[in-house]
């Protein structure tokens, strides 16, 4: 039997809802604890509850706290697989902070649930059950940190949350899962290409996130100066065009080394210099923006704090973005 390293961190997964009013909240026992057993037919499972939080309160300093502690149990050499459960609301964003830091072949599988523990339909037992599966499967090794939900296996890098309340919210957009959950097995029909991975000790830098829309006023990123931020992520329009009134403003924060990265604010495709306006691709480029190739806002923004956090800077902080892991 595999051994699997068991670590959770609350979310609806370890929720039960109130008959009476219909609010789902946290308890005090996690009821995950009584698949436990049925967990143990699968893998030989160690069980270590680690924070339980609605995952609207993680923030990047638990993501590195688990980090940490997930980095330390593989090198003890005791475990096979590790499964995270955590809410789904941040859930892509632990994984691929978790990914950006993962330099061993073990698989560590994050998983979550739609509805509490006693609704109808609940997902949570299955989809921690598939998790635990395939953390036990060879195939997958090797290929970082994954989500597992609703039958689908997907890559941290591409995977985001899509539906508000649906079981299937999981996509990759553009891209698709890597692997199915089927009775028999797990199915792996594609491999990520290869990942970026850091290292650092610490999390000290402060980035924001910021979404452009139509008639943007220039006081939205002059308000972020005033807080002293270590870099900034735009989510542009399209193929990264900003409206021209914040532009003097992006080449301030420039002109003091404060890195800005552009996103774009569609679900898929990924922002390319190409309009030559005011505000346009190509000439931000020229000004020092530097785009981010495919992955959305809220992970450019983790992927930022944990490279500058790394001493990336200058070209090589453009490279880290611009070009494709092969
Ligand atoms: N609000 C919940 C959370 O992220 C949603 C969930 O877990 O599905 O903790």
């Amino acid at each position: 039997m595999k051994r699997i390293l068991t670590i959770h961190t609350g979310g609806t997964i370890s929720m039960k809802e109130d008959k009476q009013t219909g609010s789902v909240a946290p308890g005090e026992k996690n009821p995950l604890d009584q698949w436990h057993e049925e967990a143990k037919q699968v893998a030989d499972i160690t069980v270590v509850p680690f924070f339980h939080l609605p995952s609207p309160h993680i923030t990047p300093e638990n993501m590195f706290e688990l980090s940490s502690f997930i980095n330390e149990k593989i090198a003890e050499n005791l475990y096979d697989g590790i499964v995270v459960t955590h809410g789904t609301d941040t859930l892509e964003e632990t994984a691929y902070f978790l990914d950006l830091l993962h330099h061993s072949p073990i698989p560590v599988i994050l998983t979550g649930a739609m509805r509490s523990s006693n609704e109808l339909g609940a997902d949570g037992p299955y989809n921690f059950l598939a998790a635990i599966r395939t953390a036990s499967s060879e195939q997958a090794r090797e290929k970082g940190v994954l989500v597992v939900m609703n039958d689908e296996v997907h890559s941290a890098v591409n995977v985001t949350k899509t539906h508000s309340s649906n079981v299937a919210t999981f996509q990759s957009p553009q891209f698709g899962p890597i692997g199915l959950v089927t009775r028999r097995g797990i199915l792996f029909h594609h491999t990520p290409s290869a990942r970026e991975q850091f290292s650092i000790s610490s999390l000290t830098k402060k980035v924001f996130l910021l979404k452009a829309y139509a008639g943007m006023e220039r006081e939205t990123i002059e308000l972020f100066e005033s807080a002293s931020p270590s870099g900034l992520v735009i989510e542009a329009f399209g193929q990264g065009n900003v409206p021209p009134a914040i532009v003097p403003a992006v080449e301030a924060l420039i002109a003091r080394n404060i890195p800005v990265v552009l996103v774009s604010r569609c679900y898929s495709g990924i922002v390319q210099a190409t309009y030559e306006y005011e505000g346009g691709g190509m000439q931000l480029k020229k000004k020092g923006v530097i785009f981010s190739n495919g992955l959305n806002g809220q992970k450019a923004r983790l992927k930022l704090m944990i490279a500058l956090e790394a001493g990336i800077t200058g070209i090589d902080l453009t490279n880290t973005f611009e070009s494709w892991p092969s």
